[in-house]
């Protein structure tokens, strides 16, 4: 048996927290003074790489990544995260699955922390604009047969899978994964209101990174971002780094999709975790934005989940305990796991401590633990 005392901002006020196994058993009031706090362990469900190494063409020379970036993530308070592989050729894409499901197979502790694999693309959009950076060569119209593949050479870990339900034959697609248990998010989409109506019928539960991989330009009244903010049906994930989107964006956003359907993500890259400078074509600036290099143009996100937990607290009017329990909570729900994570008797034991210097948005994690296992303490 192990106890944690903290505040839980979650639950307003100082509690122990009793863990015994991979559970919490117990969680009671307690008058003890701290300045510990606890929340559930941050769960970020996009991510393409961090601190130098990247997911994308995963093989098996490089499926440590997976546990590199899993014990720079603990340091940042992130004990869950689900890995993202994004569109390629067919072949690329199932050595992928095969060397990260290797590699997941190899060390149960390390999946304990990946609960699962995000497949993005490459049944998207070929529009430039909502098809963001993805290789136009390699998006194509959903294949079932394909995915199959990619299901088993994952061993069954997909989770979730983003895609554009406009176009042709994904409506079916979209039936026969979540008939599968795969659950399927909208994303790089040009999406029409119909539809909308039909991915939202045929089981569509949740919109990726919603507000980027779009036009620059859109119709004012009729446009893909109206629809899926409308939607009571789906969650969205919003990138929170503080370059996605600007403030006043970000909040109308989460407060438009309502706080029990809002998710924020990291969605970062190799470049996550680096110092400043130019990496190729990709350019790290001192304020932490990717560009490409010598543009203006957004290339992707650099920050860690504990980051964007941060300015999400820090750019909207949202408190702290609301901008963990989009990183936390509705992370896990959003992908299906809706028991999995709070400070209650009978949820993982998968706890971020953490102090708050100056009581302001800042945190500093102390502890991390996944699944009654402290893998990180300061
Ligand atoms: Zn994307």
């Amino acid at each position: 048996m192990t106890k944690i005392t903290a505040n839980v901002p979650l639950l307003d006020g100082v509690f122990d927290i009793e863990i015994n196994g991979d559970e919490i058993v117990a969680v009671n009031p307690s008058s003890f003074k701290t300045e510990l706090y606890a929340g559930p362990v941050l769960f970020d469900i996009q991510v393409n790489g961090y601190g130098g190494k990247s997911l994308w063409g995963m093989t098996d020379d490089n499926a440590d990544a997976l546990s590199e970036i899993n014990n720079m993530f603990v340091q940042q308070g992130v004990g869950l995260w689900i890995p993202t592989v994004i569109t390629d050729t067919h072949e690329a894409l199932l050595q992928s699955f095969r060397s990260i499901a290797k590699a997941l197979d190899a060390d149960s502790e390390l999946e304990k922390s990946i609960p699962g694999l995000h497949l993005e693309g490459p049944y998207i959009s070929k529009v430039d604009g909502p098809r963001g950076v993805h290789k136009l060569d390699c998006v194509r119209p959903a294949n079932w047969n394909e995915f199959v593949q990619y299901q088993e050479a994952s061993g069954g870990r997909i989770r979730y899978i983003t895609l554009a339900p406009e176009v042709d034959g994904n409506i079916d697609f979209i039936k026969k994964c979540v008939e599968s248990g795969v659950i399927v998010a909208i994303g790089h989409s040009d999406l029409d209101r119909e539809s909308m109506n039909r991915a939202v019928e045929a089981g569509v539960t949740l919109s990726t990174h919603l507000g980027n991989g779009a036009h620059n330009m859109i119709q004012r009244h009729n446009n893909y971002i109206w629809y899926q903010l409308a939607s009571r049906k789906t969650f969205a994930a919003f990138i929170s780094d503080g370059q996605h989107l600007p403030s006043e964006c970000l909040t109308s956003m989460i407060h438009a999709k309502g706080l029990e359907r809002s998710v924020i993500t990291s969605d970062c890259v190799d470049l996550g975790g680096m110092p400043a400078g130019v990496y190729g074509d990709v350019e790290k600036l001192p304020n932490g934005r990717l560009v490409a290099t010598g543009t203006p143009n957004l290339a992707g996100s650099s920050s860690n989940l504990r980051e964007c937990v941060e300015q999400v607290v820090n750019l909207t009017d949202l408190s702290h305990a609301q901008g963990w329990t989009l990183a936390s909570i509705q992370s896990a729900k959003a992908v299906g796991l809706p028991d999995k994570l709070g400070i209650e008797v009978g949820k993982e034991a998968s706890i971020t401590v953490y102090k708050r210097p100056d009581n302001d948005y800042k945190i500093d994690v102390v502890e991390t633990w996944v699944a009654g296992k402290r893998l990180f303490a300061k």
